[in-house]
């Protein structure tokens, strides 16, 4: 289980279907789906 925070629900989700992910800067992140909202959810970090 990933957990990340969902600025549209404002609190930590359990991430659905989360995927590594490379940012700009060459970070590490964990990108996934809030399943209140069905935003997209970020946490930088690794799997
Ligand atoms: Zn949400």
């Amino acid at each position: 289980m990933v957990e990340g925070f969902c600025v549209k629900c404002k609190k930590k989700v359990e991430m659905i279907d989360p995927k590594q992910v490379e940012l700009k800067n060459k970070r590490q992140a964990i990108k996934g789906t809030c399943p209140t909202c069905k935003s997209t959810v970020y946490r930088i970090g690794k799997l």
